[in-house]
């Protein structure tokens, strides 16, 4: 799979000297130097923590007796692996299979290839997870069971798009639950593996149609299967809710399956039907975003990481690279270049995710990226103590919410809610600001109060309970920043009269959503009594206007407000003649600041974040930067890094350290790979808090291997020489005498 999100434009643009909050005495947001943070889900007992380091072989059908399994195992050793996942069966099968119809592969003969490298893994003392994958068939399997394939809504069976000799299986009826059942018995009884992980075990190639989807359907629901795909839909809607809900019950029964011929394994999805249903369901996780394509940014890799850590908390998760190139046309044997491979895999490791290589076949044609991956996965062992994080530390929760982008298309063309997400996702990188996400469907105090500031990003959908859970956090000191049309939708994309939050943001929605607009600006002004800038106009006191954004929701303030940036009308940007304002200066705010008890809350009518990713204006970069600064109200940052480039910054707990993560994004090719070479970064200042409590024993750098004095405890100040792709500051941590 690979991963691939929408862009417009390219960026060049460097955060300045994060230079947003004073730097203070040690803060109490801090995490207890002795517990876990709390709302941080338990680590399963099992093996499933004990791997840092994954490697998958997906075999091709002509591999046995073509491949080397001794090559294999030798280079997993040179890894210093401690996982595999190997390819056993569902489509071919790589075993001596009992299973009528499950198709052992034309090369197989006599020989057991999986067997084979089971053991030679289980020597090497790792743990196993066998790989099936069950979307497609055979001729005969069709033949003997015509209702296993997936039915087109013309009622026609579906070939494989790939393979035309290939069926596509229905996913949701007895294929999956009980011929797939009955293979991942056979695999995990006979190998005694830590686990089964299916690859595109969900449906493919579009809604399935079979007699079994019609039945179940209706038995569920009384309605037929329906034959639009908006999701506002209501009859869509229950479908959508239907089809995750079968998938859970699909998890659930090859778990209990797998579990009842190996108690310590599990099943492992590829792909949970919800992120709300990994957290629920669980015990270790991967993402499969192999490599960027098209115009995705390299930190994508490590938000996939913040998303899946969103609902796991402390439980493992591991990230799926690939060493090839990752484009529409899928050349599955190729090799990327060697820059591309480790900045998408230090994102990973920099946001929580352990690496988990995967190869397509046994027999390879271009060995390139062997030594590559060698050195990454060698630079890993080498550091393991500090890269088994046990807490993130952030001040900054950013709302995840997977009901919005399901069931809200956006307010209208041209506007797409994961758009928002994006752009704020940018500006808090290079605000440096380490934050976190939160899922929606855990809005619980222990897990929102860990952070001072909670971002909504056109967090469009959200239900009553949300809203009230949002409340409460606010209640409690918390501050939110919020945009465009947070809360202005229900949980099922459904418009309310007004916002959710409108009592929190002090605001009503005047029924109107404008835009596209054309040609509008904001006023930047000082306060008229004390001819000062607010503190959100740090940095742009020399500009009278900027850019406005492209989509604005009317609202009316239920209160008053200061007015430092306020609303210039579009005005005609042709002809020429014609391009000057109408309406220089307007009473209507775009930006709402208010003070909430403890905490303060900012509301921002327009779509600065879904501008920012479009057009990446340095200047709203800059307004998002302060509006979080000033909503961090005087609470001091965990960490702080001065000098140039384009940084993603993380910073982690374990047992007796923490880390900061410093991950070089300011390359060339940053948004669009493959990076043809790493352009170095430094000197970085890196000024971190030692957590209340402790005190510095030892500071080192990973990746240059050298070492600093420690300087005590509170605030800590590091030089980071230089940065090629990614450096560690590591402190040993010890309690601080009394
Ligand atoms: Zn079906």
């Amino acid at each position: 799979m690979t991963d691939q999100i929408s862009r417009r434009d390219f960026l060049y643009a460097t955060a300045g000297a994060s230079g947003w909050l004073a730097t203070a005495p040690f803060p109490a947001l801090e995490l207890d130097a002795s517990q876990p943070p709390a709302g941080t889900p338990a680590v399963p007992a099992g093996w499933f923590d004990r791997p840092m380091r994954w490697v998958q072989l997906t075999l091709v059908e002509n591999d046995p007796g073509r491949f080397d399994p001794q090559f294999w195992l030798d280079y997993f050793r040179r890894l210093h692996a401690d996982a595999a996942t190997l390819s056993a069966g569902g489509i071919v099968a790589y075993y001596p299979t009992e299973v009528p119809l499950h198709h052992r592969s034309s090369w197989l003969g006599t020989s057991d290839p999986f067997g084979e490298l089971v053991k030679g893994c289980r020597s090497l003392q790792m743990n196993i997870v066998a790989r099936t994958d069950p979307h497609a068939v055979r001729d005969e399997v069709r033949a003997a069971h015509p209702d296993w394939i997936s039915v087109n809504r013309n009622g026609e069976p579906v070939r494989h798009w790939a393979n035309r000799e290939l069926w596509v299986t229905c996913a949701l009826g007895p294929y999956n639950f009980e011929f797939m059942d009955q293979v991942h018995r056979e695999i995990v009884s006979r190998y005694k593996v830590d686990g089964i992980f299916s690859n595109r075990w969900a449906p493919q190639g579009g809604d399935c149609y079979c007699t079994h989807c019609q039945k179940n359907f209706k038995d569920a629901t009384g309605l037929e299967l329906p034959r639009t795909t908006d999701a506002r839909d209501p009859g869509r809607r229950q479908y959508l809710e239907w089809r995750t809900a079968r998938l859970i019950d699909l998890w659930k029964r090859w778990d209990a399956t797998v579990q009842s011929a190996n108690p310590e394994a599990r099943y492992i999805p590829n792909g949970p039907p919800s992120m709300k249903s990994a957290g629920e369901l669980a015990a270790i996780q991967f993402t499969d975003n192999q490599a960027r394509r098209g115009l995705t940014p390299p930190w994508n890799n490590g938000r996939r990481a913040k998303e899946l850590r969103s609902v796991m908390g402390r439980r493992p998760i591991g990230g799926i690279f690939s060493v090839g190139v990752e484009e529409p046309y899928r050349w599955k044997d190729s090799v990327q270049s060697e820059p591309e491979i480790q900045l998408w895999v230090a994102e990973g490791t920099a946001n929580g995710m352990r690496p988990w290589v995967t190869k397509f076949s046994g027999v390879l044609y271009d060995r390139r990226w062997l030594p590559v991956v060698e050195r990454i996965y060698d630079w890993h062992y080498r550091h393991e103590r500090y890269l088994r994080n046990e807490s993130p530390v952030a001040a900054i929760g950013l709302l995840y919410s997977e009901q919005t982008g399901r069931y809200h298309p956006g307010v209208a063309a041209g506007d797409r809610a994961e758009d928002h997400v994006l752009g704020m996702y940018h500006a808090l990188i290079e605000a440096r600001m380490p934050f976190e996400l939160v899922h929606e469907a855990f809005l619980t105090p222990d897990r929102l109060d860990r952070f001072k500031v909670l971002v909504l990003a056109d967090a469009a959908a959200l239900s009553d309970a949300q809203c009230e859970a949002i409340r409460g956090y606010v209640e409690r000191g918390g501050s939110v920043v919020a945009t465009f049309a947070s809360s202005l939708y229900d949980e099922w994309g459904q418009q309310r009269k007004d916002f959710g939050l409108a009592d929190i943001f002090g605001v009503s929605f005047a029924g109107r959503i404008e835009g596209p607009m054309q040609n509008s600006y904001l006023n930047l002004d000082p306060d008229p009594s004390t001819r000062k800038h607010h503190q959100v106009l740090r940095g742009l006191e020399d500009a009278p206007r900027i850019i406005n954004g492209v989509f604005r929701v009317d609202v009316r303030p239920t209160r008053e407000f200061p007015s430092p940036v306020t609303l210039v009308p579009s005005y005609p940007d042709l002809p020429m003649e014609d391009v000057y304002p109408r309406v220089p200066r307007t009473e209507t705010r775009e930006l709402y600041l208010r003070e909430v008890g403890r905490g303060r809350v900012a509301y921002i009518p327009w779509d600065i974040d879904r501008t920012f990713w479009e057009v990446l204006s340095p200047d709203h970069g800059r307004l998002l930067r302060n509006v979080l600064g000033w909503a961090m109200n005087q609470e001091p940052a965990p960490v702080e890094v001065d000098g140039r480039g384009v940084v993603d910054v993380t910073v982690w707990r374990q047992r007796d350290s923490m880390t900061v993560h410093l991950v070089n994004l300011s390359n060339p090719m940053m948004m669009k790979g493959p990076l043809r070479e790493i352009i170095p970064i430094g000197p970085l200042t890196v000024r971190v808090r030692v957590p209340g409590g402790l005190r510095a024993t030892k500071v080192k750098l990973l990746t240059a291997g050298t070492s600093a004095a420690p300087q005590g405890a509170g605030t800590l100040t590091v030089q980071v020489p230089t940065v090629d792709v990614h450096e560690v500051v590591a402190i040993d941590l010890e309690p601080a005498k009394r």
